[in-house]
């Protein structure tokens, strides 16, 4: 009998999972979330209006209220709105009605690994281009390979995972002016850069701009994602969704976290201070090398092989990213920023961690 594996699309069976191993420890700072949780006002008032809801029938099947409320919050239009079930749905849904075979997907790398996932997926092939080596867009190859070979989309995250680099407006608007193609820019971020592609909206009918709730938002997980374009490409992107993709209880704490955004603006605040704090105490670790980041998380290089110090970390009850598998990232972790006692403890952990594995000669 063949092998009923042998159907399944070679592209896919080529590739691994997107996935995490199940590591748990009491500071947790390896997935970018808000380290504060939704504030209690929000949770209450969502409360309340589930309360009044039929639970037995569907969703509606646009989510008016709330595309009207995104819309509103981004400063966009609700028929150029999408909401999604996380921007992960979104990033989906918008390779599955763009790529299929002999598709071409330029991205910057290293980058979000589900890009690449989705695109080969979808049959399509990626290009990349690297960051240039302090981690940024490199603009002139980006348009060295546009001009000389056919590239159907960019993607661009921004402020990119997991560098914490981000695009310049003027950067992406000149691209977009000289690009045929569509620009996807991941903006899942962007509140702690304090920038947007939102403005370029009206300017390039090629752009498509790609948010969340999973991180300044603190609602990871509720899952929910929004996707900001011209209404015509929106029309398209749409049917790429499942139909009643996000659920009404998601639906409902997004629109009062939209209502009610003051309520999280402090954490946001209080993360970009934090940020700086930890990178100034970082670089006076002996022998750490920080990358300067617009994100909620950062990039450190130390004398101790990955795998090892994510090891000696956890064992410390800290869990971080090891990105050492991600191109130019070979000696490289991935930290979150954390509550402010949580940064307290990375810092100590990571100063005894180096000092011992740098003296016993590892
Ligand atoms: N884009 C980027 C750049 C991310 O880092 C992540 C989450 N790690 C996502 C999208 C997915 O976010 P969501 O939870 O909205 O699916």
């Amino acid at each position: 009998m063949p092998n009923p594996v042998d159907k399944i699309k070679p592209a896919v069976r080529a590739i691994k999972a997107y996935t995490l191993p199940p590591y748990r420890a009491s500071i947790k700072i390896n997935q970018n979330e808000n380290p504060w949780d939704l504030p209690d006002e929000i949770k209450e008032e969502a409360s309340r209006r589930l309360a009044h809801r039929h639970w037995s029938r569907y969703p509606d099947f646009v989510p008016t209220s709330l595309l009207e409320r995104l819309a509103a919050f981004a400063g966009w239009k609700p028929e150029g709105t999408l909401a999604g079930n996380g921007s992960n749905e979104l990033i989906q849904a918008t390779l599955m009605v763009c790529i299929g075979p002999g598709s071409r997907v330029l991205l910057s790398e290293p980058t979000f690994t589900l890009y690449r996932q989705i695109v080969t997926v979808m049959g399509g092939e990626t290009v990349a281009v690297s960051l240039t080596p302090d981690f940024q867009f490199d603009f002139e190859a980006i348009r060295r390979r546009i001009n000389g070979e056919r590239i159907d989309l960019i993607i661009f995250c921004s402020p990119n995972n997991p560098t914490g680099s981000s695009a310049r407006a003027d950067q992406i608007r000149q691209l977009g002016q000289e690009f045929d193609g569509l620009i996807v820019i991941d903006e899942a971020y962007h509140e702690f850069s304090d920038q947007s592609m939102v403005s370029l909206l009206n300017e390039l009918p090629n752009l498509i701009v790609l948010r969340t709730f999973s991180k300044a938002m603190a609602m990871a997980g509720l899952r929910v994602g929004y996707l900001l374009s011209s209404p015509d490409l929106v029309r398209e992107v749409h049917k790429g969704t499942l139909p009643y993709n996000l659920n009404f209880f998601s639906q409902t704490v997004a629109e009062v976290a939209c209502e009610r955004y003051e309520l999280l603006e402090a954490s946001v605040d209080a993360i970009k201070a934090e940020r700086t704090r930890l990178y100034g105490e970082l670089t006076t670790i002996k022998g750490v090398e920080v990358v300067p980041s617009t994100a909620n998380f950062m990039l450190l290089r130390t004398p101790v092989a990955p795998r090892l110090l994510f090891e000696d970390l956890l064992a410390r009850d800290i869990l971080v990213r090891d990105v050492s598998s991600y191109p130019m990232l070979s000696e490289y972790i991935r930290v979150s920023v954390g509550l402010p006692n949580e940064n307290d403890q990375l810092i100590a952990a990571l100063a005894e961690v180096i000092q011992s594995r740098t003296t016993a000669g590892v």
